[in-house]
């Protein structure tokens, strides 16, 4: 099975759950670049009070700060590990890169998570975080398709891209991805 893997897709697409499941039924190293954040926001440090208010807002927290937090997990780990929410733009993608040749690893799947907007909106709307209302969902989606979605060509150009239908059921889709990975 495929053991370096990013999980592509918008903001409801259900990514952190899928990644959840998959890494604890594989061994693999989960890093959620949305959750290390927002454990950093939770213990007040200086990182975290920088990240705040950005995350707040629904904006996309420097590239330098999140690639510091990739860095540091990936580098020593020698197992297989699944990237979620990283990287989400151009610029986090070349940095990504460049930090994997350094590691001498390499990108074996892109999985792209794909979902309509209503159905995205409305999963976002019944989660209830704090950057989950109304207008800063809009905005994440927004984000998503300016800065994130470009990725996607990136990605199928190099023929490692994937994609999953992520409607249904969490065990439905957790199979999609199964399949895929094989
Ligand atoms: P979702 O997938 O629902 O948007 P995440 O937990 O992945 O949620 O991200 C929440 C917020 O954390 C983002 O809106 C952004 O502010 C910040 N964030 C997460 N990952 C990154 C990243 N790779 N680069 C910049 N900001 C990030």
């Amino acid at each position: 099975m495929k053991q370096r893997l990013l999980f592509l897709g918008p903001p409801g697409a259900g990514k952190g759950t899928q990644a959840l499941r998959l890494a604890a039924s594989h061994g693999l190293l989960h890093l959620s670049t949305g959750d290390l954040l927002r454990a950093e926001v939770q213990s007040g440090t200086p990182l975290g009070q920088e990240a705040e208010a950005v995350m707040a807002r629904g904006e996309l927290v420097s590239d330098q700060l999140v690639l510091a937090i990739v860095r540091s997990r990936l580098e020593g780990h020698t197992g297989g590990w699944l990237l979620d929410g990283f990287p989400r733009n151009l610029s986090q993608a070349e940095a990504l890169d460049a930090l994997l040749s350094e590691l001498r690893q390499e990108i074996e799947l892109v999985v792209l998570m794909e979902l309509d907007d209503a159905v995205l909106i409305a999963r976002l709307l019944g989660r209830g975080r704090a950057d989950d209302n109304e207008e800063v969902i809009r905005h994440r989606l927004a984000v998503y398709r300016e800065q994130t979605a470009p990725l996607i060509q990136h990605y199928r150009e190099r023929g490692q891209l994937v994609a999953v239908e992520a409607s249904g059921t969490v065990e439905e889709i957790g199979s999609r991805i199964e399949a895929v990975l094989s």
